[in-house]
């Protein structure tokens, strides 16, 4: 017998966990953290409902925590198995998993501070820097396209998903009996995109587990590009900073990478350009060492001496003295700072002292999710309070929506449309309820089977 279990991202979007059972094997896909809500939240602190101990192998379809952030609590529980992650998406995770680490620890200390956890005065954290750290010796990179037992009779493939660097859809082939193929499509990338090249068309399938983030959504039509030039040229006009919020891994290098072109065509002016955020700085020559995550474009820059992610005036900060410095900058320039919907980081720091003056614009580049400082200010808030101080907004603020590193509805499609064959059953998963049923509606014009599962659901494969 063979099965599949949903122990996570089912009827939601977060906590991609998967359970692969055939023979004696156990499979784990991903490893996800659930984030959002507090009632889902809880559910990464309860005891996992298959003993880590007993699971044969990992398998990472990327390093976004959603599908990761439980790594270090299936580790601390026991699990001693390899976890298997394309190059990019091991590197990736070096500077990931321990900075939740630290997030966990900050967040249990300032629980612990403000004591709100008055029932519980020692607030643990769900798991610390040095847990996450513990892990990382564990993960074992696998290329795109090689074949490799992961487990006796599962033999695992990796093809590009196109989402992030490193992203990857994963086929399990089970020897059987039955002798199924599992194909995971991970989160799906977009077609087009810069930096990473398109979703690799899938194999053939008999299941198929299928995310549906933006099952029924269209992204904008409009280019980024052309409204990132026309965000750049306003604010080099208003003579102020253009200060854009942006995640430190794929967010900020997709803005380098567009703000180089823009200077290449010579479509902007040469501005200061400040990338403020450690984890950016490291990530950035992680983007650039992996040559099997580039499309063609990238590829072409290289060959041709240009280095994609460089603006004729690039500075990294990285100390907290050079990110200080960036305050005595008074004319035109565009800062980058994480986090994306400045829920910390040093980006606050930056809207602290640039959201009171007029010159500003604040370009948010990602989404913002309801209650966060960027949702405020793209709400029209007229202060933000930042370290204890309400903050005035006298900048200007403008959203590009056009950078999403999901695919939307017909991207979603195309992809499908890829696979040689319907498969004989198909999960939706990664999904809200209305993103789910939108799918399912697709799901029936094709006439392709499908099923959505429903959290801790399992499945016979036979
Ligand atoms: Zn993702």
């Amino acid at each position: 017998m063979a099965s599949i279990r949903f122990l996570g991202a089912a009827g939601t979007v977060t906590g991609s966990r998967f359970l692969v059972e055939s023979g004696h094997a156990r499979v784990l896909v991903d490893a996800g953290l659930f984030q959002g809500p507090k009632e889902l939240r809880l559910r990464n602190r309860d005891r996992w409902p298959v003993d880590p101990a007993s699971l044969t192998a990992v398998v990472l379809t990327h390093a976004h925590i959603d599908h990761t952030g439980a790594l270090p609590l299936l580790a601390k529980q026991g699990y001693r198995g390899p976890v298997h992650a394309t190059p990019a998406t091991r590197d990736l995770l070096g500077l990931l998993l321990p900075d939740s680490g630290r997030l966990h620890e900050e967040e249990a200390r300032w629980a612990n501070q403000k004591g709100y956890s008055k029932h519980a005065p020692n607030a643990e954290p769900l798991y610390t820097e040095a847990d996450a750290v513990a892990v990382l010796p564990r993960l074992a990179p696998l290329a795109y396209g090689r074949p490799r037992q992961v487990a006796p009779g599962i033999t695992l493939t990796y093809h590009r998903a196109g989402h992030i660097l490193g992203s990857a859809t994963v086929l399990l082939e089970l020897a059987g009996p039955p002798r199924r193929r599992l194909l995971f499509s991970g989160d799906l990338g977009r077609y087009g995109a810069p930096i990473l090249p398109d979703p690799e068309g899938g194999p053939s399938a008999d299941v198929l587990v299928v995310e549906s983030t933006y099952g029924g959504k269209r992204h904008a039509e409009a280019p980024a590009r052309d409204a990132l030039r026309d965000e750049v040229r306003q604010a080099a006009a208003r003579g102020g900073a253009l200060l854009v919020p942006a995640f430190a891994i794929g967010r900020t290098q997709e803005v380098l990478f567009t703000l180089r072109e823009l200077e290449g065509r010579g479509e902007i002016p040469e501005l200061p350009v400040f990338v403020d955020s450690p984890m950016a700085v490291d990530a950035t020559p992680i983007f650039l060492a992996h040559r099997e995550d580039h499309d063609d474009e990238m590829a072409r820059l290289f060959a041709s001496g240009v280095e994609p992610l460089r603006p004729r005036r690039l500075t990294f900060a990285r100390s907290p003295e050079q990110s200080k410095a960036i305050n005595k900058v008074d004319g035109p320039c565009i800062i980058i700072s994480a986090s994306g919907m400045a829920t910390g980081g040093r980006v606050l720091h930056h809207l602290a002292r640039r959201l009171p003056d007029p010159r500003t614009t604040v370009l948010l580049v990602g989404f913002q999710a309801a209650g966060t400082r960027g949702w405020s200010l793209q709400n029209g808030a007229a202060t933000v309070r930042m370290h204890g101080e309400d903050v005035p907004v006298k900048a200007r603020v403008a959203s590009i929506t056009g950078f999403s590193a999901h695919a939307d509805e017909a991207e979603l499609s195309r992809w499908l449309a890829t696979l040689p064959a319907p498969p004989q059953r198909t999960f939706l998963v990664h999904g809200e309820p209305t993103s789910l049923a939108a799918a399912r509606e697709r799901m029936a014009r094709l006439g392709w089977p499908c099923e959505v599962p429903r959290h801790l659901e399992t499945f016979e494969l036979a």
